[in-house]
């Protein structure tokens, strides 16, 4: 009996297959994800490479924790000796142990979207800049494409050096890369380039290749131009580099992800081998036909063929809805009438194509007691309270952490106000020193003795945990950082009732360290941190309990789930979220998200799309989506609805109206007027003013200054 006994043949060469480059190349629902596990069991217990050898690369926390699990549940504990990480993962380990190389200490904080925007906030105030149409996240998305791109502050200013809002951003840029070093702390672009840099030195880089002899990648369609260097200086010297993906799946093309690294993998490595799976074992006959007939319209798809032994199963059910609401009633007696049947709720997925469209479900749900759950919505790791907890570790972790401290200096109220703030941050900048060092040295700031006393309270507070997370476990630290500071009545007297909501979810952060805790010899507060800081979107995926779940497309890479709702499938939406004129490739990048979403279902797929909903603030008449015709109608159980007599169009905006003098004004825009912002895609003018205009897209609402708006945005 060998572990590959349970692969199909062509999985199994893949997995023997062990010296030189290797590409599996297959659709979805194929095994390429359980060929590689199955692959890393066998190189272990039958070849007997040592499990230290071998990398494995996954796109997900999640993908990376059940890779584990399962290569553990195939060859025990010998498993638990090899490296599966994501990228992030695998660069942090790498940073803490050689990060210094590069002027960090090992304790760095990885900051995330939210700390960043922080960050900018404060550099913007020190520029004095004014600019509504600048916003943080804007700067911050397009420092972390820059970053990534391998641009530095210097190459973009002088690239762009005749436009004034290029100069501020790149200052921007500058400056931000300045405090983030100051405050020994990485956002994820640092990460990965970081890590990148290491292995720029040559050391290091032949110690790593040495230590991983035996790479291997999922997803690798996936990976942008950082991750793939990443991976090919690693695997330069023994060449055992495995690499598995589907380019019909590459779905991150706007976060970068550069398709062409595995079109070209041929090209790298002119001796590699090609093995391509064509047996599907996830869907029904029916799901993959359809999702085959989809994917075939893109010019970019190279010829695969899928099949499965699988019965043909239900046909799609193609629903077409009144309206938004109308919608989520099908979705939820479907439900429920299936519950009846025997399902279970977490047989059930509900799919779009953005979270804003999570919303009205969600309403749905509640109102029918349907346990559900969000995947990358609101994170319970993004809350405040937890978010205050976290930076109270974060800066008794790391002390250089001003961005943290800064947010907890006054969180209870210590009658910190920014004066007061910005008097120790003068004085900490005038020194060299952190904010929290600045903190020990209260009686040369000049602070009134109320605020002395206070902050020298809370800063002996701070020595005392900090003092305890040296020699204590992490859950003890925690229940004296609640105690010290008094948090759970600061809860209580600033949200009242709500706030019992709160001390229940800072409560269930304890009870998720608690579990750590047991899972892990010993927990040190680095780690802990570590380990919430790489959670991502669908980490908090739970398989066990029972509950609805909601996400977007690009969070079901990679999973399955037994049925799968599409909803909101209508033109722009689904294609079309962020822009009215897609270009090709965006289009097909659209279309390959379609093939990712039909793909996930393993038993029953149902799409749905409205004749009219609420969009853009407004109600706008809506057709069905050009992928659904590109469905062979055999496969399809139609259901239509009449559609309605048209309403005024108007009625939807009216609302939105802030001043009703405008055609006083002369305006070069008018409300209700279509436009496209550079950014942001379509969107409607619902408010407008002599200064700035309101902007209605798909996940919000936006002001834009008016002097500005010609540069960003255009008529449709
Ligand atoms: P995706 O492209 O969506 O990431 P994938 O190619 O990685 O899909 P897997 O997730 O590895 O596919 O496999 C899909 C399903 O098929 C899983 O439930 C897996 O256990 C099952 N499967 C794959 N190969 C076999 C096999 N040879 N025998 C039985 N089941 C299999
Ligand atoms: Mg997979």
């Amino acid at each position: 009996m060998s572990i590959l006994d349970k692969l199909n043949i062509e999985q199994k060469k893949a997995a023997e297959t062990l010296e030189g480059p290797l590409l599996i190349l297959a659709g979805a629902g194929s095994g390429k994800t359980r060929t590689i596990t199955y692959r890393i069991a066998y190189m272990i217990e039958e070849v007997g490479i040592s499990p230290y050898k071998i990398l494995a690369m996954t796109f997900t926390n999640k993908a990376a924790k059940e890779m584990r699990e399962r290569v553990e549940s195939l060859i025990g504990d010998e498993g638990k000796k090899t490296m599966i990480s994501t990228f992030h993962s695998f660069g942090v380990r790498l940073l803490r142990i050689y990060g210094d190389k590069l002027g960090y200490n090992s304790n760095f904080t990885i900051y995330d979207g939210d700390d960043q925007k922080k960050v900018i906030k404060t550099i913007l105030k020190e520029l004095v800049v004014t600019d509504k149409g600048l916003t943080e996240a804007m700067i911050a998305s397009r420092i972390s494409k820059l970053k990534e791109d391998g641009i530095t502050p210097g190459e973009y200013e002088i690239k762009n050096k005749f436009d004034n809002n290029f100069k501020i951003v790149s200052e921007v840029y500058k400056r931000y890369n300045v405090a983030l070093k100051n405050n020994n702390g990485m956002d994820f672009s640092d990460i990965l380039v970081n890590t990148l840099e290491l292995l720029n030195k040559q050391e290091i880089l032949e110690k790593l290749q040495d230590k991983f002899q035996y790479i291997m990648v999922d997803e690798y369609q996936d990976t942008n131009n950082i991750q793939y260097q990443i991976i090919n200086k690693l695997a330069a010297k023994y060449k055992n580099l495995c690499v598995v993906g589907d380019e019909n799946q590459s779905i991150y093309g706007f976060r970068g992800a550069n398709i062409k690294n595995i079109l070209d993998f041929e090209k790298d490595y002119p001796n590699a081998k090609i093995i391509k799976l064509e047996e599907n074992y996830r869907s029904t006959a029916c799901i993959l036909d359809a999702a085959n007939a989809v994917i075939k319209n893109n010019a970019s798809s190279r010829d695969k063929k899928l099949w499965t032994q699988k019965c043909k199963g239900d046909l799609i059910n193609l629903k077409n809805c009144q309206d938004g609401r109308d919608e989520v009633n099908f979705v939820l007696e479907e439900i429920i009438k299936e519950k009846k049947a025997g399902r279970s709720y977490k047989d059930f997925t509900i799919l779009y194509r953005t979270n804003a469209q999570s919303r009205l479900f969600e309403e749905g749900l509640l109102k029918f007691n349907i346990p559900y759950k969000i995947f990358g919505g609101m994170q319970f790791y993004q809350r405040a309270e937890i978010k205050d907890i976290l930076a109270y570790l974060s800066v008794i972790n790391n002390y250089l952490d001003n961005v943290n401290l800064t947010r907890i200096i006054n969180v209870p109220k210590r009658k910190i106000g920014d004066k007061t703030l910005e008097k120790i941050l003068n004085y900490s900048k005038e020194k060299g020193i952190s904010l929290y060092e600045a903190l020990g040295e209260l009686e040369n700031i000049g602070l009134t003795p109320s605020v002395k006393i206070a902050l020298g309270e809370f800063y002996t507070l701070m020595e005392e945990l900090r003092e305890i997370s040296l020699e204590g476990s992490v859950s003890e630290l925690f229940d004296k950082l609640i105690s010290g500071v008094g948090y759970f009545s600061y809860l209580r007297n600033l949200y009242g009732l709500e706030g019992d909501s709160r001390i229940e979810n800072v409560e269930e952060l304890k009870n998720s360290i608690v579990e750590l805790e047991k899972m892990v010899e010993y927990l040190s507060l680095r780690e802990y941190l570590e380990n919430v800081s790489l959670v991502s979107a669908t980490d908090e995926l739970d398989g066990e309990r029972d509950y609805v779940k909601l996400m977007t497309i690009h969070n079901s890479k990679g999973l399955e789930f037994p049925v799968v709702f599409l909803v909101g499938t209508e033109d722009e939406i689904f294609p079309g979220t962020t822009k009215v004129m897609l270009n090709r490739e965006e289009l097909e990048e659209e279309r390959r998200l379609c093939y990712v979403a039909i793909t996930r279902a393993e038993e029953k797929l149902y799409i749905s799309y409205a004749n009219s909903r609420y969009l853009y603030g407004d109600m706008s008449y809506r057709t069905k989506s050009r992928f659904i015709e590109e469905i062979p109608m055999e496969l399809l159980n139609e259901e239509r609805k009449k559609i309605v007599e048209k309403q005024s169009p108007v009625k939807g905006f009216k609302n939105f109206i802030k001043i009703d003098k405008i055609q006083e004004l002369n305006l070069p825009y008018k409300i209700g007027e279509k436009i496209i912002h550079k950014k942001f895609g379509l969107g409607k003018i619902v408010g407008i003013n002599e200064k700035k205009i309101e902007i209605q897209f798909v996940d919000g609402k936006r002001e834009i200054a008016l002097a500005l708006a010609d540069k960003f945005i255009t008529k449709d």
